[in-house]
């Protein structure tokens, strides 16, 4: 049984509506199997007509991000998965079989469960950058940044810790400039990241700066961006086709309420090396909601492969 959220409000501004991060985005070029090309006919025969039917209209690329999730939905029912459209609110691991409880109140009983609740992306939270979001503001710039709309473009990364430079860094590939907006003047992430983005020709940091507000229209999508000083400096606008947030990730496990052993970045701890194993038996966890590092829709896919063989043996083993 596999609970895959709730359509919610709640869910909606959390970005954690059912199938996840990856229905946020728009094409996938690097999941193994699905190159470019057209996959209209096979989307058609693949998934239900009614969902097929709510899907955006398939252009030619890879798989997009919610095409794969479909995908991969409708694999898993076609193999009995019940699905149940409900979050999981919470949990009781200190009895056996442990119990859930949904969000429509009904409590279920399992005897192992697996965890793939994912994180989000932080956001800076401003209207603005909602009204963008996949029309030039995104926080993947691995998932985003080959697009045309963003190339020998002038684009703006958010943050000074690793993420923002490794984004700034992979965007430079294909950007004009990467304006790099950083609210100190001084960055968090590692030195050799830093230097290599404070060398870089088309790398240029706006120290002691925070973005006031996302500027664009219906057309173009992002133009450019506001920027407020942090030291009582004049406001800026930059021109920019792109705004990459790097401020970090939330996972989530609030409902979890500390019941499995989770990392100082409130990500769920695997026990044992190389396995999905938690601190609680019978409890394993899969893809990012324990993955502060890869990060990628493939590794978080073939974690999932992992926790679905941990739980089996470990259920085998019980006896049950
Ligand atoms: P992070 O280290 O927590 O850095 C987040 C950055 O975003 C900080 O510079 C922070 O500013 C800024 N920030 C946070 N909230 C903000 C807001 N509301 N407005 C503006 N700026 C904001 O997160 P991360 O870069 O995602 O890295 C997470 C972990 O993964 C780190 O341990 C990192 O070393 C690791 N990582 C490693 C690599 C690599 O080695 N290749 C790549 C990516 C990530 P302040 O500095 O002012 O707090």
């Amino acid at each position: 049984m596999v609970f895959e959220g709730a359509i919610s409000e709640a869910n909606r501004q959390n970005s954690t509506l059912p199938l996840g991060q990856l229905n946020l985005t728009t094409e996938v070029e690097n999941f193994p199997g699905f190159p470019h090309g057209d996959l209209e006919a096979y989307l058609d025969s693949a998934i239900a007509p009614d969902r097929r039917a709510l899907m955006p209209p398939h252009e030619k690329h890879g798989a997009s991000g919610p095409e794969l999730m479909e995908l991969m939905r409708q694999q898993a029912v076609n193999f009995g998965t019940r699905i149940i459209t409900e979050d999981i609110v919470a949990v009781q691991f200190g009895q056996r079989p442990f119990q859930l409880t949904a969000s429509d109140g009904k409590t279920y009983q399992a005897r192992a469960v697996i965890v793939a609740t994912g994180a989000r992306a932080n956001y800076l939270g401003l209207p603005s950058e909602e009204r963008f979001k996949n029309r030039g503001v995104s926080a993947c710039a691995i998932c985003d940044g080959a697009l045309p709309r963003f190339r020998n473009k002038p684009l703006v990364v958010v943050g000074g810790g690793d993420s923002a430079l490794e984004e700034a860094d992979y965007l430079a590939k294909f950007a004009a400039t990467v304006y790099l907006v950083h609210r100190r003047d001084q960055l968090r992430a590692s030195k050799i990241m830093a230097r290599r983005a404070l060398e870089h020709p088309k790398i240029k940091v706006l120290w002691n700066r925070t973005v006031a507000e996302v500027l664009g229209n219906d057309t173009d999508g992002v133009t450019g961006v506001r920027l407020a000083s942090t030291v009582g400096e004049p406001e800026m606008t930059v021109e920019a086709a792109g705004m990459f947030l790097g401020i970090g990730h939330t996972p989530n496990t609030a409902f979890l309420q500390d019941q499995l052993e989770l990392t100082p970045k409130k990500y769920i701890k695997w026990t044992v090396p190389f396995r999905t194993n938690t601190s609680v038996e019978g409890v394993f966890a899969a893809g990012d909601v324990a993955d502060d590092y890869y990060r990628q829709a493939i590794t978080a896919a073939a974690s999932g492969c992992m926790a679905a063989i941990d739980a089996e043996r470990w259920l085998g083993a019980q006896d049950h």
